[in-house]
């Protein structure tokens, strides 16, 4: 099939996790800072949308085949908001503090606290690939009013996963990964890859 990607980040943890996945493959993972890959836009209002620009545009620069993903939180009640806005919710700069407050404020009142994660993995064998390779993985939840546990980050101290009556920040990281919508998406795309090879 290929025996390396570039990945469209340069967040060291992705980088390390898809490196160990893609190993099992024989596939080797480089990051795009390794090509002075310039800035994506991701102007778009879906999580689909905006990987694929990712891996379009890293494809195009490196040449390579590329992978790339986003995620976020969406809320039923806000009609799935804060959606592909999640890491700047309460604008710049970036504050995992201000957009649970934010969340949390526009939740008032509010007794539909049914939430999902959302990751999408988008991997395109060259920039003008007409099939990309596509996994994704939804992670259900309910936002809770006050902040529980010290792990994970962003909105994960304010998510109460109901089958374990626990936040995703009081999960242990192992346990998260196995479990969570970026888990799901990484198990998704491994099986496709696996029989496509
Ligand atoms: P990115 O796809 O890594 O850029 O994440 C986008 C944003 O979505 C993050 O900045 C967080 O606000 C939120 N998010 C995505 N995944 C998680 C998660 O596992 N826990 C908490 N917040 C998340």
């Amino acid at each position: 099939m290929f025996d390396r990607i570039v990945l469209a980040s340069n967040n060291a943890g992705k980088l390390k996790e898809f490196s160990a996945l893609f190993a099992e493959l024989g596939i080797a993972v480089h990051p795009q800072g390794e090509f002075d890959v310039p800035e994506c836009p991701e102007p778009h209002h879906t999580f689909l949308e905006n990987a694929l620009e990712k891996a379009r545009h890293a494809s195009r620069v490196t040449g390579l085949p590329a992978l790339a993903d986003d995620s976020g939180i969406c809320v039923e009640a806000l009609a799935g908001a804060p959606g592909v806005q999640s890491a700047r919710f309460a604008g710049e700069p970036k504050s995992d503090a201000s957009n649970n407050a934010l969340l949390l404020e526009k939740l008032a009142g509010e007794p539909n606290r049914r939430a999902w994660y959302y990751c999408v993995l988008v991997l395109v064998r060259h920039a003008d690939d007409p099939q990309p390779i596509v996994a994704d993985g939804v992670w259900y939840g309910e936002v809770i009013d006050s902040a529980r546990g010290e792990g994970g980050f962003g909105y994960d101290p304010y998510f109460l996963l109901p089958g374990y009556g626990r936040t995703a920040a009081e999960l242990d990281a192992g346990e998260k990964n196995r479990v969570s919508h970026r888990g799901q998406a990484v198990q998704a795309l491994m099986a496709k890859l696996k029989a496509l090879a």
